[in-house]
C-alpha cells in the first residue's frame, strides 16, 4: 500500500476543508479590519471618541481607521439618542455603507430611547429601523464596555461562512428612508399604517 493512501482525503471532506479554511482567512480579514463610520449623535458619542484615542486604543483591534464616509465604513456606531429628525438621515447613511455592514447599538438611548424613550421627538430604539448586531447597555457605556461590544461583533463576524452570508446571494439590503412628517413613518410599514387609519 502506497504511504499517500492514508492521506487521500475523501472529495466531500476536501470541500469542507477548503472552505473552512476560506472560512477562516475571508472572517480573520473582516474582523481584524473593520472600520468604523465617524459619526455620533448625543452624550454616548464622547465615550466612543474616548475609545478611539489614545488611553482605550481602539486601534489594538483593527478598527482605528475611522471613516468620515459611509462609503468606506461597514461599522455604524449608533452612539447617543435618536431623535425623529434624524431617523432619515441615519437609515440614508446606512444604505450608502458598502456590504457587508455592522450596527452597534451604543448606550441606552440608541439600544431603547433611554431616558427619553417615548418622548415625542425620540425613537424608542434604532432597531425600530436597523438590524442591530450588538447591544450595548449603559447611559453612556463606558469605552471597556464599547470594546467588548466591539468584540463580541468579531467574534459575531468570526461565525460567519461564505456559504451562508446573504450578501452574495440576496444582494443588496437597503432600507426605504423613513419620511418625516407631523411623525416619523417608516414606509415598509405603510400599509399597516393606512389600515389603522381605516379602523381595521
Ligand atoms: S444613553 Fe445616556 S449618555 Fe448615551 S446618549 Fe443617551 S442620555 Fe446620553
Amino acid at each position: 500500500m502506497a504511504d499517500n493512501e492514508y492521506l487521500e482525503v475523501p472529495p466531500e471532506l476536501q470541500r469542507n476543508v477548503f472552505l473552512t479554511t476560506l472560512d477562516t482567512v475571508y472572517n480573520w480579514s473582516r474582523k481584524s479590519s473593520l472600520w468604523p463610520m465617524m459619526f455620533g449623535l448625543a452624550c454616548c458619542a464622547i465615550e466612543m471618541i474616548c475609545t478611539a484615542a489614545s488611553r482605550y486604543d481602539l486601534a489594538r483591534f483593527g478598527m482605528e481607521v475611522m471613516r468620515p464616509s459611509p462609503r468606506q465604513a461597514d461599522v455604524m456606531i449608533v452612539s447617543g439618542t435618536v431623535t425623529k429628525k434624524m431617523v432619515p438621515q441615519i437609515v440614508r447613511l446606512y444604505n450608502q455603507m458598502p456590504q457587508p455592514r455592522y450596527v452597534v447599538a451604543m448606550g441606552s438611548c440608541a439600544t431603547g430611547g433611554g431616558p427619553f424613550k417615548e418622548g415625542y421627538n425620540v425613537v424608542s430604539g434604532i432597531d425600530k429601523f436597523l438590524p442591530v448586531d450588538v447591544y450595548i447597555p449603559g447611559c453612556p457605556p463606558t469605552p471597556e464596555a464599547l470594546l467588548y461590544g466591539m468584540m463580541r461583533l468579531q467574534e459575531k463576524i468570526k461565525r460567519q461562512s461564505i456559504k451562508t452570508v446573504p450578501w452574495y446571494k440576496e444582494g443588496r439590503d437597503d432600507i426605504p428612508v423613513p419620511v418625516l412628517g407631523p411623525d416619523i413613518l417608516d414606509l415598509r410599514r405603510k400599509d399597516e399604517v393606512k389600515r389603522g387609519k381605516g379602523g381595521g
